[in-house]
C-alpha cells in the first residue's frame, strides 16, 4: 500500500530567516492515490514585501561574496547532502502519484542537476565574481580606449513559480543556476505537491550550506508577491499558459521591465520518418518512445510527446503497435513495484484532463484506453486520481485545431499521419512552438529536412535511430546541458543549457574605457594594459606572488630555411608550402617558403619557458591559437607573455593561469597569437602531504 501514513502537517513557508504559517488553517493536499489529506497548506497574512528584500539585502550580499567556484562548490555539497537523504523524499513523492521510476526524474534528477552545474561552472567559468563576455574590443588605433561586456549578478531575487509535476526537480534546476550566478531565490512550489519541496527545503537549510537568505520558501499562494517585484529582480513561471500570460502582464512586471521568463503548455510532436517503416528498428524505438512518454509520470510532462506524426502508410502500424504496449500498463498505487503508471496528481487534475480529451474528441477518435473504464491493478478506482493511458487518433489533422490546440496533462496522445515531409514539419509546426520534439529516421535526408523545418518552432529537437539507441537520453528528459525551453505556445523561455542558464540571472554590461582600467574591473589583464616585469621570470612565481600583467618580452630568435627543413623532417610535416619555393610563391598568401606554424609555436615556447622545475606544473593546451602573418626564412621572432588570468582551485595545491602569448616578427607585426594554458603550484616548493 501507499507508504504516506504520517498524520497531514500544515506546511510552513522560509521567509525572512523564519519558518511560519499563513493564518488560516489552509486547503488539504490529498494523497493522489488514496484521497487522503498529506498536508494543509496557507500562505494568508505572509509579509512577502519584507522577505524579498530580506532576499536582496542579506542572500544577495551574502551570495556575491564569493566567487563562482565557491558558489559550485555549495551546490555540489548540497547535492551530496541531498543524496544521502533521499529516501525520505521518495517516501514522501508516493503520495504526488509518482512511481519510484517516476520519483527518479524528480528527486535524483533534480540533484543529479546541481551536480553537473557544480562541476560545468568550475570546469567553464573563472574563479571570479564577474564574467567577460566575449572577446575585447579596441576603439581605439593607440590602444588607449578598449571596451569589455561583462555579465554580473542582478541585485535582485530570484522568483520560481513552479508547476506540480516536478516538485523537486522544478526547484533544482532553477536555483542551480541563479545561485551560481550569485542571486537568491524564492520559491513557490505549486500547491498541489508543496509537501515534497517544502521537505526539500528544509533539508537544505538545515544543512547550513547555504548562506542566510539565498533560499526561501513560499507555501501556499503568492498573494502580493509580485506587486513587490523591482527591476533587479528575475521571475520564472513553469505552469499553464493561461496562468503564465496573466503574470507577464502583471502591472509591476510590467512596470519594472522585471525579467521574466516562462515555460508553459507544449504540444509536442514526435515524427516517424518514411523510412522508418514497420520492422525496422527505428519503427520499433519510436513507438517504445511514444508508449514511454505517455506513461511516465501519467504524461504529467511538460515535454510528453502529445502528437505522434507518422507517415499515412504506417499509421494502423502505429496505432496497433502502441495499443499493444498501453494494454500492458498496469495502474496502481505508485508504491508497489508491479506498478507502472500511478494516478495523476489530483482528481481535479483528472477531471481537468477529461475535459480537455472531450475537446480532442472534436477532431479525433479514442483508439486504446477508454476513459470511462479506469482498470485499476492496485489501488482504490474511486478515490485515486487513476487514468488509462488514451491514444487518439486523428484523420485529418490538417484542417483539425483541437489536436494542435489543447494539451490534456495526462497519459494522452493523438496519433496524425502526413504524406510528405513538408507535411510533416507543417504538422509539428502547428504546436506554435513547443518545448521538444523526436523525430525516429535513419535517413540523413529525411534527418536534414525535418530537424530543418522543425527546429525554429522548438527548444530541442531529439534525433532518434539504430545507432543512438542504447546512448539516447529520450524524447522527454530536460538535460542541464542542454537548452530546455520552446518558442511560442511554450511560454518563449529558455532555462538550462549550461552556462548559458546563468546568464540569464546576470546583467550584461558594455564596459568601456583604457585598457588599465577594464583590467581592473574584470580582474583580467586586457591588451593595452601595462604589464609589469618585475626581473622574475613569472614562470618562477606561485600563486601566492603571481599577479595579473605580470610580463615576460623574450629575446630574438631567426629562423633560417635549416630550421624549417629540420622540422619538416622531423615531424614528418613537408606540405608544399614549407618545402617547395615554388608552389609556395604560387600560393596567394605566401611569398615563398614559410615556416610551419607549429614551428612557431614550437619556438616560442622555447623563448619564454624557464626550464628548471618550478611551480608551473603542466601546460594543459592552448586557446584562440590564430597564426596572423607568414614567417619565411631570415625573419626574427620574439614573445611576449603575461598573465591574463589567475584561477585558484579551491580544493586543490594548484590553480589554472591563462597566459597571453604574442609573436612578433622583427618589423613588430603579430605572426601569432594565443592564449597559453598551465597549471601552477599555489606556493612552492609543493607543500608535501
Ligand atoms: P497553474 O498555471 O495553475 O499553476 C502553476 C503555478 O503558478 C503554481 O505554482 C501556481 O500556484 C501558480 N499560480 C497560479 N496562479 C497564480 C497567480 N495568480 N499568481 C502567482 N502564481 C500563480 O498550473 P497548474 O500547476 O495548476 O497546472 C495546470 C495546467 O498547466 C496543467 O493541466 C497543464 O496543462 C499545464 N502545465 C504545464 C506544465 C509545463 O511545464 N508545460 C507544467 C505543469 C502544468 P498554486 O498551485 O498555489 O495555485
Amino acid at each position: 500500500m501507499n507508504t504516506h501514513v504520517s498524520a497531514p502537517r500544515h506546511l510552513e513557508s522560509y521567509l525572512s530567516g523564519v519558518w511560519q504559517r499563513g493564518a488560516k488553517d489552509g486547503k488539504a493536499l490529498l494523497n493522489a492515490s488514496t484521497g487522503d489529506p498529506v498536508a494543509f497548506i496557507d500562505a494568508s497574512g505572509l509579509d512577502l514585501a519584507t522577505a524579498l528584500e530580506w532576499g536582496r539585502q542579506v542572500g544577495g550580499a551574502n551570495l556575491r561574496k564569493h566567487s563562482f567556484h565557491e558558489r559550485a562548490l555549495m551546490l555540489k555539497a548540497l547535492a551530496q547532502a541531498l543524496m544521502d537523504l533521499k529516501e525520505e523524499f521518495y517516501q514522501e513523492s508516493f503520495a504526488t502519484g509518482a512511481t519510484r521510476k517516476d520519483s527518479w526524474i524528480d528527486i535524483e534528477g533534480g540533484i543529479g542537476t546541481l551536480f553537473a552545474y557544480s562541476s560545468k561552472a568550475r570546469r567553464e567559468l573563472p574563479n571570479t565574481r564577474v564574467l567577460t563576455d566575449g572577446d575585447v574590443e579596441p576603439l581605439s588605433r593607440d590602444n588607449s580606449f578598449s571596451a569589455q561586456h561583462i555579465l554580473s549578478p542582478l541585485h535582485g531575487v530570484a522568483v520560481h513559480i513552479n508547476a506540480y509535476n516536478f516538485p523537486c526537480w522544478g526547484m533544482l534546476e532553477k536555483i542551480a543556476p541563479s545561485l551560481i550566478a550569485g542571486v537568491p531565490c524564492l520559491v513557490k512550489p505549486a500547491s498541489q505537491t508543496a509537501y515534497l519541496t517544502e521537505l526539500m527545503v528544509r533539508r537544505i537549510l538545515e544543512t547550513g550550506i547555504l548562506p542566510d537568505g539565498a533560499l526561501q520558501l513560499l507555501a501556499g499562494s503568492a498573494g502580493d508577491l509580485l506587486d513587490h517585484l523591482t527591476e533587479q529582480d528575475i521571475l520564472t513561471f513553469t505552469g499553464s499558459a493561461s496562468t503564465g500570460q496573466m503574470l507577464k502582464q502583471h502591472k509591476t512586471v510590467v512596470q519594472n521591465s522585471v525579467r521574466f521568463t516562462m515555460e508553459a503548455d507544449s504540444l509536442n510532436a514526435s515524427v516517424l520518418g518514411t523510412d522508418a517503416a514497420p520492422g525496422t528498428p527505428e519503427f520499433d524505438l519510436f513507438v517504445k518512445e511514444v508508449a514511454r512518454e505517455m506513461t511516465v509520470k501519467a504524461g504529467q510532462k511538460c515535454t510528453a510527446i502529445r502528437r505522434v506524426i507518422v507517415p499515412s502508410a504506417f499509421h494502423e502500424a502505429v496505432i496497433d503497435a502502441l495499443r499493444s504496449r498501453l494494454g500492458k500498463t498496469v495502474l496502481g498505487d505508485p508504491a508497489r513495484e508491479e506498478t507502472r503508471m500511478g494516478p495523476l496528481a489530483s482528481l481535479d487534475q483528472r477531471d481537468e484532463v477529461l475535459a480537455r480529451i472531450s475537446d480532442l474528441c472534436e477532431d479525433a477518435e479514442i483508439v486504446a484506453g477508454h476513459p470511462d473504464r479506469i482498470d485499476v491493478g492496485f489501488g482504490d478506482a474511486e478515490k485515486g486520481a487513476f487514468l488509462n493511458p488514451v491514444l487518439l487518433s486523428c484523420s485529418n489533422p490538417k484542417s483539425a485545431q483541437a489536436v494542435h490546440d489543447v494539451e490534456a496533462f495526462g497519459p494522452v496522445a493523438t496519433v496524425m499521419s502526413y504524406d510528405t515531409l513538408e507535411d510533416a514539419v507543417d504538422l509539428a509546426q502547428r504546436g506554435k512552438g513547443s518545448l521538444v520534439a523526436s523525430l525516429f529516421t535513419n535517413d540523413r535526408r529525411v534527418a536534414e529536412e525535418i530537424v530543418l523545418g522543425m527546429a525554429p518552432y522548438h527548444g530541442r529537437v531529439l534525433i532518434g535511430n539504430r545507432t543512438s539507441a542504447k546512448t539516447s537520453t529520450g524524447h522527454g528528459s530536460p538535460l542541464p546541458n542542454l537548452v530546455h525551453g520552446g518558442p511560442g505556445r511554450a511560454g518563449g523561455g529558455e532555462e538550462l543549457g549550461g552556462m548559458r542558464g546563468v546568464k540569464h540571472y546576470m546583467q550584461r554590461t558594455a564596459v568601456q574605457g583604457a585598457p588599465e582600467l577594464l583590467s581592473a574591473v574584470t580582474g583580467r589583464w586586457i591588451s593595452g594594459a601595462q604589464g609589469q616585469d618585475a626581473g622574475v621570470h613569472p614562470f618562477r612565481k606561485s600563486l601566492a606572488e603571481l599577479k595579473i600583467g605580470d610580463q615576460l618580452i623574450s629575446n630574438a630568435r631567426e629562423i633560417t630555411l635549416k630550421d624549417i627543413e629540420h622540422f619538416a623532417e622531423f615531424t614528418g610535416d613537408t606540405f608544399y608550402a614549407h618545402m617547395d619555393e615554388a608552389s609556395a610563391r604560387a600560393n596567394p598568401f605566401f611569398e615563398g617558403r614559410v615556416a610551419h606554424g607549429y614551428l612557431i609555436v614550437s619556438f616560442a615556447a622555447g623563448l619564454f619557458v624557464d626550464p628548471a622545475p618550478g611551480p608551473v606544473l603542466a601546460n594543459y593546451g592552448v586557446d584562440n591559437l590564430r597564426f596572423l602573418t607568414p614567417v619565411n626564412p631570415g625573419d626574427s621572432l620574439k614573445v611576449q607573455l603575461t598573465c591574463k588570468e589567475i584561477n585558484e582551485r579551491i580544493n586543490a595545491d594548484y590553480g589554472e593561469v591563462r597566459w597571453d602569448a604574442v609573436v612578433t616578427n622583427q618589423d613588430d607585426e603579430i605572426v601569432a597569437q594565443y592564449d597559453v594554458l598551465t597549471m601552477v603550484a599555489k606556493t612552492w616548493p609543493l607543500a608535501m602531504a
